[in-house]
C-alpha cells in the first residue's frame, strides 16, 4: 500500500519545532528558505534611544505638553471604560511586577490580556509595543511563586509563544528574564528552543535589572546580546543602568522619579519646586516627571 506523503506541518507546529541553531546568529531560529528574509536588525546600537517616562497616570497619554514618550501599565489603564486616541508614543507595561508580587502568579489570563493590548492598539494607538505576561526573577518573586529561575524563564517563553498564537498582529515582546548574568543569555538560547527568533525582533526587553546594573558581569551581558544582533529594552532602568549599558540599549524606562518625589515630600519638600494645593507632593506631578526624564533621557549623549 503506497504511503500518503507527510502533511505540511501547521504553523502551531512549526512554532512548537525544536529550531536548528545555525552559525549566522545564536538566538536565530532556522526559517523556510522560500520566506523573505527580514530587514538585518544587527546595527547594533551606539548610544540608547529612547527614554520612556513611566507614570501610574494613563491620562497623560491624552495631554498635548508630554515632551517623552510613555511607559503605561495595563493595571491602570485597564480601568478605563473610555479611551481615545493618544497623543504621545507609548509602551505598554503588563504590570506583572504588581500582579505576581501580590497573587504569586498571573490572574489575567493570556486571552483577557490580548484583549486588553487589541482595544488599546484599536483606541488609543501610538504604542510602540507591549510587555508580554512575563515571570521577573527577583528573589522575593520566586519566593512568592515558590517556583526557580528556570521555570519564571520557561513559563515567560510559553507566554510569549501563546501571546503570539493569539494574536500575531500585535506588536508584543519578547522578553529575557534572570537574575544571575548567565541566566540572561540561558534565557536567550530558550526562546531558540521554543521556535523563537529573538534577533528578528524589533525589540527584545530585558527584566528584573533595574537595581542590578552594578551587579558583576551584567555589562558585558548586555553587550553579548547587542553583538549578537538584539535590539534590547532595559526596564526600569534609569541613571546607573544608562550610564553602564546604555551603549548596548535601545531603550529603557523608569518611573523612579515617583518614588523619589514621595520620599522628598516626606521632608516637606516638593520636588518641582512649586508647593500643590492638593498634594503633599509631586508623586504624580507632570513637571516633576518630565523635569527628571529631561535628564535621564540626555545621560547616553554626556
Ligand atoms: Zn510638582
Amino acid at each position: 500500500m503506497r504511503r500518503s506523503s507527510p502533511t505540511r506541518p501547521t504553523t502551531h507546529h512549526r512554532l512548537l519545532m525544536r529550531p536548528r541553531r545555525t552559525n549566522v546568529g545564536r538566538y536565530r531560529t532556522e526559517r523556510p528558505t522560500t520566506c523573505i528574509q527580514p530587514i538585518a536588525l544587527r546595527d547594533n546600537h551606539r548610544q540608547m534611544t529612547t527614554f520612556y517616562l513611566g507614570t501610574h497616570v494613563p491620562n497623560w497619554l491624552w495631554r498635548t505638553d508630554v515632551r517623552h514618550p510613555l511607559f503605561v501599565s495595563n493595571r491602570t489603564l485597564g480601568k478605563y471604560k473610555k479611551l481615545k486616541k493618544a497623543n504621545v508614543r507609548w509602551c505598554l507595561d503588563s504590570g506583572g511586577f504588581t500582579e505576581l508580587g501580590m497573587f504569586g502568579t498571573w490572574l489575567t489570563t493570556a486571552y483577557q490580556y490580548v484583549q486588553n493590548v487589541a482595544r488599546y492598539w484599536d483606541e488609543v494607538g501610538s504604542m510602540d509595543w507591549a510587555s508580554p505576561q512575563d515571570w521577573m526573577c527577583e528573589p522575593q518573586m520566586l519566593k512568592k511563586t515558590g517556583k526557580t529561575v528556570t521555570e519564571h524563564q520557561h513559563l515567560t517563553c510559553h507566554n510569549f509563544v501563546l501571546l503570539q498564537q493569539l494574536a500575531p498582529h500585535l506588536p508584543i515582546i519578547p522578553v529575557l528574564q534572570g537574575w544571575m548574568p548567565d541566566d540572561y543569555l540561558k534565557h536567550a538560547k530558550m526562546y531558540a528552543d521554543y521556535g523563537v527568533g529573538l534577533d528578528e525582533k524589533p525589540t527584545v526587553g530585558v527584566g528584573s535589572v533595574c537595581r542590578r546594573a552594578k551587579v558583576d558581569g551584567m555589562k558585558q551581558v548586555f553587550s553579548d546580546l547587542n553583538k549578537d544582533g538584539l535590539r534590547l529594552h532595559g526596564f526600569g532602568l534609569k541613571q546607573d543602568g544608562i550610564k553602564l549599558f546604555g551603549n548596548n540599549l535601545k531603550s529603557s524606562d523608569s518611573m523612579a522619579w515617583s518614588f523619589g518625589a514621595r520620599m522628598a515630600g516626606r521632608k516637606g519638600i516638593y520636588s518641582c519646586g512649586k508647593k500643590h494645593e492638593t498634594t503633599k507632593n509631586c508623586a504624580n506631578c507632570i513637571d516633576w516627571a518630565q523635569m527628571w526624564a529631561d535628564k535621564v533621557s540626555t545621560i547616553g549623549e554626556q
